[in-house]
């Protein structure tokens, strides 16, 4: 089947409704899709009803906050959003997330940005990320651009830093399988490592139960879709591929996606 399985909606950092975006991704060709959130899986229910009213087949899908060292980012495909354990879960990766966007506003008001909490009213009740104190920042006038607030104020090695607060990956994967859901790294090219560490990294949560990697996203280059698909080839993962869509930005894909996670 093919279709999109990383997608944004408002309940995140994405710019549309769950159902514009898989309206978008019917468009786009999609029969299948997976939004993925950042660590909220309230836009699910919607989702999965626009799908439904289309004809095509949403995957329930979270995209877990994750940090070793570096940020790591697990899909989850297939889980049951209503289980006790994963709700619990999620509970405390929003609780993270909430705690780090009031350090982070704490760190950029000791040096001279003050941003109002009410910048961020919003009637969703949306999980903030970075993506929105950016945004907040150039609106107030500190930044003129998006990814100049990013690269000065909000990324490693810049002085208002603060790392995310989300679980290690391995819980990340273990608490999606119990779940009952299949884990997924996402965008490994993204992986802020060199290749060594970043091939190690994809083996040992392969050991810890990873499931596949997201080998084609984006407009990654050829090389680095066929390394991604070679590594996992050797791990006996299976490769997806994802816009890891937010808005009008980057472009809905419409790839063959793994029977393991379309059959869910
Ligand atoms: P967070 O999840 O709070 O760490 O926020 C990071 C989010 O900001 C990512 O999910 C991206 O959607 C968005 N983003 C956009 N541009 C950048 C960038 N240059 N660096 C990091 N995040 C970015
Ligand atoms: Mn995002
Ligand atoms: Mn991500
Ligand atoms: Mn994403």
């Amino acid at each position: 089947m093919t279709g999109d399985l990383h997608l944004h909606s408002y309940y995140s950092d994405g710019v549309y409704s769950p159902s514009a975006v898989i309206e978008k991704a019917v468009a786009a060709g999609c029969k299948v899709t997976a939004l993925t959130d950042h660590d909220t899986v309230d836009g699910l229910d919607e989702a999965e009803s626009a799908a439904d009213a289309l004809g095509i087949k949403n995957i329930p899908g979270v995209e877990i906050s994750a940090r070793k060292g570096v940020d790591v980012h697990i899909l989850g495909y297939g889980i049951d959003k209503l289980s006790r354990r994963f709700r619990d879960f999620i509970r405390a990766q929003k609780e993270g997330r909430r705690e780090r966007a009031q350090l982070l506003l704490e760190k950029l008001s000791e040096h001279g940005i003050d941003i109002p909490l009410s910048e961020f009213d919003c009637p969703i009740k949306r999980e903030i990320s970075r993506a929105h104190i950016a945004a907040a920042i150039v609106r107030l006038g500190y930044e003129n651009d998006f990814h100049t607030a990013m690269r000065k104020w909000l990324h490693p090695g810049s002085a208002t830093f603060v790392p995310t607060r989300g679980a290690a990956p391995e819980v990340a994967i273990e608490e999606i399988h119990a779940a009952g859901g299949l884990a997924v790294l996402a965008h490994p090219v993204r992986l802020d490592l060199d290749a060594y560490a970043r091939s190690a990294l994809i083996k040992s949560l392969t050991s810890a139960g990873l499931d596949g990697i997201e080998a084609y996203y984006k407009r990654s280059s050829h090389e680095s879709v066929s390394g991604f698909k070679s590594l996992a080839d050797s791990l006996g993962l299976f490769v997806t591929a994802g816009a890891d869509f937010h808005g009008d930005g980057n472009e809905i894909i419409a790839r063959e996606q793994p029977e393991e996670i379309t059959n869910v």
